[in-house]
């Protein structure tokens, strides 16, 4: 018998993900891999094995037991899309929006992100650390074992990089993983020229990113940036060995996921606007579609991502909840797979797989996280359902009873 760690037994089912080392697309998005009556078998932060309470009885001598007790055992949530670090939030913006103003008319009248870009420059290192940590906090109680998180609340050198360093810190000193994207091309900010602001973007902007970012993004639609400067950025950003994600389409096709695509981004997110042939782009390059379905949901639209044209076209989907304090204060994965399947029209089994294995892979973590396989890292979480299916049924309460983080347990409900 051999010695480890953690051992958790009588799940309901496994999801294991196991399948080939990339994203899945079109009909592999519903294949979750699972063990009926699993178990997983844990040791120094790593998945060693998993199997059926049958094949691995009597396999392993474990230091703690987790009993699942008939509860549904899958990887971690993977959130590849977020603006988690920012000061102060925007509920007072709901009101004029509900009497009929748009994102976009609160964005030109000067509000929106502009509104927190001014409490984000005033507040300090710790003071950011403090509110992003408590975020954190919140979305692994909801079964996120690991965050992409971006900048773009400053605008400027001295807040971009602020934010960038608590992002770094938030990576060392966890309670999740952390990819950090640098996403200063936001919008224009109101105190720089237009012209003077997309230099520093394509250039000394990304030289001081080095060692603080991994990727870099462009919010590319109307009133933001154009697709022109988006590509310049983008440009810029690969020739010093930068990863590339976009912004694409959330209000106007402005062909941002096709340029991106073609110039090997990692990702193309948001895609509630975006046409046939920049799929076939996508689908060729191998990136990645992030969808956000709760940004459409708080912004009280019908417009959601067609993420049943993307599965046909064989792109593979993500899903993110975009946590921002404009258009998605949401910490909860689970509600987004709800939405997914409820809004979009995405099987259960297909929103669970956007929402591990592939969203890992959206933020380059896929050789690591995102399924439990042997060697992978031992990310997981216990859901008080039985199958995939009852996770968007029982929507918008949280199911997570434990997540284990490398190894550890370090929820328990
Ligand atoms: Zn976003």
């Amino acid at each position: 018998m051999k010695s480890i760690d953690l051992l958790v037994t009588e799940a309901s089912q496994v999801l294991t993900l196991a399948g080939p080392a990339r994203q899945r697309c079109g009909p592999e998005m519903s294949e979750l891999s699972a063990i009926p009556n699993g178990t997983v078998a844990v040791d120094k932060g790593l998945v060693v094995e998993t199997g059926s309470a049958a094949e691995m009885a009597g396999k392993y001598r474990a230091r703690k037991t987790l009993e699942a007790n008939g509860r549904l055992v899958l990887p971690g949530f993977v959130d590849p899309h977020t603006h988690l670090v920012f000061a102060g939030t925007r509920e007072y913006e709901m009101a004029a929006r509900l009497a009929g103003d748009s994102y976009l008319d609160i964005l030109a009248g000067g509000g929106g992100i502009h509104g927190t870009v001014e409490k984000t420059r005033k507040a300090s290192f710790d003071e950011l650390l403090e509110s992003a940590k408590g975020r954190m906090q919140r979305m692994l109680e909801h079964g996120t074992t690991a965050v992409e998180i971006k900048s773009g609340y400053g605008l400027e050198p001295e807040t971009e990089f602020r934010i960038l360093d608590v992002a770094n810190r938030l990576r060392h000193d966890g309670p999740c993983d952390v990819a950090v994207t640098f996403l200063g091309g936001h919008v224009v900010p109101k105190d720089t020229g237009r012209e003077a602001y997309v230099s520093w973007l394509s250039g000394e902007a990304l030289d001081g990113c080095k060692g603080r970012a991994e990727f870099v993004d462009v919010f590319c639609d109307q009133g933001a940036f154009t697709l022109e400067e988006s590509v310049q950025i983008l440009k810029e950003a690969k020739a010093r060995g930068f990863g590339l994600k976009i912004h694409a389409g959330q209000f106007r096709d402005l062909g941002a996921a096709g340029a991106a695509a073609s110039l090997g981004a990692i990702s193309a997110d948001h895609l509630e606007h975006v046409s046939a042939d920049q799929l076939a782009v996508m689908k060729k390059n191998g990136t990645i579609a992030v969808l956000l379905p709760g940004a459409s949901f708080f912004l009280g639209s019908r417009e959601y991502p067609d993420a049943k044209a993307m599965e046909k076209a064989g792109v593979a989907i993500a899903l993110s909840t975009d946590f921002n304090p404009g258009s998605c204060p949401s910490y909860s994965m689970q509600m987004m797979i709800a939405l997914a399947c409820h809004q979009m029209g995405m099987s259960a089994a297909a929103a669970v797989t956007a929402s591990t294995v592939n969203a890992a892979y959206a933020m380059g973590r896929g050789g690591l996280l995102g399924t439990l396989e042997p060697g992978k890292q031992a990310d997981l979480i216990v859901l008080d359902v039985e199958t995939p299916e009852q996770i968007p049924y029982f929507y918008g309460v949280n199911l997570v009873r434990k997540v284990v983080k490398k190894g550890r347990v370090v929820v328990d409900i």
